[in-house]
C-alpha cells in the first residue's frame, strides 16, 4: 500500500487494519492453547489474517470485535479443517443417476473393495507368473475370465474405454482407412468424439451414409485398397428416431469377411447380462455381440459391467496379441487396483443372481419400486419429527436414468423423497445439502429438493437423515 493511499484511508479503517495481529503472534497464542504448529497451521493463520485485511478494505469487517482473539481462533479452527480434510470425498448420490460419471461412475461390491485392499496393501504376483517362477503379464490375470464369460477368444484390459478405442485403431488402421456410419460419429462428452480419436490414432475416418440412414452398400462402396476396418460405435447417449437405420452388425460382418477385413465395435457400456426382464431396453450382451462374429470389441469397465474404471478389449487372439505388442499399450496400461477390483467384479458373473444382488450398479438397476419405496419410507420416518413445522415432506414418483451414456430415453420408475423448505429457499437447501461434511447430491424440480432413493444404500438412509436434519439445524 502508498502511503498516498493511506492517507485517503477513513480512521476506522486504519485503526482495524492496525489491530489486526501479527502471524507470530496469533500463532503464539494458539500454541498456549495447545495447538501443535505445523504447517498446516501456519498457512490457516496465514489465510484468515489475509482475509481479515481483505474484509476490512472491502468494508465488511467493521466490528473490533472481529478481530478478537476468540474469534480469530474460530476462524483458524475452521481454516485447519477445511485444509485436512481430503479433497476427493465419497457423498450420497440422490439423484436417481445410476452410472454418473460426475459422481464417479459405478459403487464397487464389496468383494472388490476386499481385495483391492487385499492386493494393494502388499506385494502381489501382478507381473509373476507363480508356476514358473518367472516374469508373468499383468493382462493373463483376468483374460480367462474374460474369455468364459463372454465366448471371446482373447483379451486385454487397459486404463479405459477411449484408451480401448484410441489403441485398438492404432493397432489396426493407422495410416489407413476406417469406414464408419456418419450417423456413429458421436461425441460421448468430455471432448471424446470418434472423429478426434480416429485423427489422433493416425487412422483416417471414411464417413458413409446419411446421417439418419447408412445402408450396407454405402459401406461396400467405401471399400478400397487402403481400407484396414470396418468401425461400428455405439451411439450411447443418443438416439435417432423417425426415418433412421443402421447396418446390423451381422451383414457388416458377412461383408467384411468378403474383403478380408477386420470388424470392429465400440459397445460403449457393455453389458454382460441381458437386463430386459426387468425393463430396460434390450441392448445386445458382449457375449452376443462376440458371437455375431464381430473381430474385436470394447467396452468400458464402470458402466453397465459395475467395476472400476477399465477399457476392456475382446476379440480374436491374433489381434489382440498385436495389441499386446503395441508401446502404446504401455503407456495405456491398466494399473494393479483396478485389476484387483476387476476380478472380483468378473468372478461374480459366474452365477447371474449374485451378480445382480452384489454388484450395486446392477442391483440399482434392477430394484423394484417396492424396494426403493421402502427405502423412501423409511427416511421419512427418521425425518418427520424433527422437521415438523420447518419443511414439508412427502414421498413423489420419479423416473431414474442408467447413466454412463447408456439407453438416454430410458425412465426407470422410481421414488424420491422430496423436500419443500419453509424458511430457506430450495436452492438454499440444494447448496447446504452438497457443502455438508457428508455432501448430499439431489435434483430441484418444481421447487421440490428430490432425493431418488434408488441410487441411496440402506446404509445410506441414517446418516442421510442427520445430514438434512442438520442442514435444518434441527439437530
Ligand atoms: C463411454 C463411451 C466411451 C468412453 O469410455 P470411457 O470408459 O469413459 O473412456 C467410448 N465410446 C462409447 C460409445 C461410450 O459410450
Amino acid at each position: 500500500m502508498t502511503p498516498e493511499s493511506k492517507k485517503k484511508m477513513p480512521g476506522e479503517v486504519r485503526e482495524l487494519l492496525q489491530s489486526i495481529p501479527k502471524v507470530d503472534e496469533l500463532l503464539g497464542r494458539l500454541e498456549e492453547r495447545g495447538y501443535d504448529i505445523g504447517q498446516q497451521v501456519k498457512l490457516s493463520v496465514r489465510e484468515v489474517l489475509e482475509s481479515c485485511r481483505e474484509e476490512i478494505l472491502a468494508g465488511q469487517l467493521t466490528d473490533p470485535e472481529d478481530l478478537a482473539f476468540e474469534n480469530l481462533a474460530d476462524r483458524v479452527e475452521e481454516r485447519l479443517h477445511r485444509r485436512t480434510a481430503p479433497n476427493f470425498r465419497g457423498l450420497i448420490n440422490g439423484t436417481g443417476v445410476v452410472i454418473h460419471t460426475n459422481l464417479g461412475r459405478s459403487v464397487l461390491p464389496d468383494e472388490a473393495m476386499a481385495m483391492i485392499a487385499r492386493v494393494g496393501g502388499g506385494y502381489s504376483n501382478l507381473e509373476f507368473d507363480l508356476e514358473t517362477g518367472r516374469r508373468g503379464s499383468r493382462y493373463s490375470l483376468v483374460e480367462d475370465l474374460l474369455r468364459e464369460l463372454t465366448g471371446a477368444e482373447a483379451g486385454l484390459v487397459v486404463n479405459n474405454n477411449a484408451a480401448a478405442v484410441l489403441l485398438c485403431l492404432d493397432t489396426l488402421a493407422k495410416g489407413r482407412e476406417v469406414v464408419v456410419s456418419r450417423g456413429q460419429l458421436v461425441e460421448i462428452g468430455g471432448s471424446f468424439r470418434i472423429p478426434d480419436v480416429m485423427a489422433r490414432s493416425g487412422a483416417r475416418l471414411v464417413e458413409v451414409g446419411a446421417t439418419n440412414r447408412t445402408h450396407l452398400r454405402d459401406y461396400e462402396g467405401s471399400i478400397g485398397e487402403d481400407t484396414a476396418l470396418l468401425l461400428k460405435v455405439h451411439t450411447s447417449n443418443y438416439r435417432m428416431i423417425g426415418f433412421a437405420s443402421e447396418v446390423p452388425l451381422t451383414e457388416m460382418v458377412e461383408l467384411a469377411g468378403r474383403h478380408g477385413l477386420p470388424v470392429m465395435e465400440d459397445l460403449g457400456s457393455g453389458c454382460l447380462l441381458d437386463l430386459s426382464r426387468f425393463g430396460l431396453i434390450k441392448e445386445p450382451t458382449v457375449g452376443e455381440v462376440i458371437e455375431s462374429g464381430v473381430d474385436v470389441v470394447t467396452f468400458s469397465g464402470d458402466k453397465l459391467l459395475g467395476g472400476p474404471q477399465a477399457g476392456i478389449i475382446l476379440g480374436r487372439r491374433e489381434i489382440i496379441d498385436k495389441i499386446k505388442g503395441n508401446p502404446m499399450t504401455r503407456a495405456l496400461r491398466i494399473d494393479k487396483f483396478t485389476l484387483a477390483g476387476l476380478e472380483a467384479v468378473l468372478r461374480l458373473y459366474y452365477d447371474e443372481e449374485t451378480a445382480l444382488a452384489r454388484i450395486p450398479t446392477l442391483a440399482m438397476l434392477s430394484m423394484g419400486k417396492d424396494k426403493i419405496a421402502a427405502k423412501a419410507r423409511r427416511l421419512v420416518r427418521r425425518l418427520k419429527k424433527g422437521l415438523s413445522g420447518v419443511c414439508s415432506i412427502s414421498i413423489v414418483d420419479t423416473g431414474s436414468r442408467v447413466g454412463g451414456g447408456a439407453m438416454p430415453e430410458q425412465d426407470l420408475p422410481s421414488k424420491a423423497v422430496a423436500l419443500r423448505p419453509g424458511a430457506i429457499s430450495v436452492n438454499e437447501l440444494e447448496e447446504r445439502l452438497r457443502g455438508s461434511e457428508v455432501p448430499v447430491i439431489g435434483r430441484i424440480e418444481h421447487d421440490l429438493f428430490l432425493l431418488d432413493m434408488r441410487t441411496v444404500a440402506d446404509k445410506e438412509i441414517l446418516p442421510l437423515a442427520g445430514i438434512i436434519l442438520k442442514a435444518f439445524g434441527a439437530v
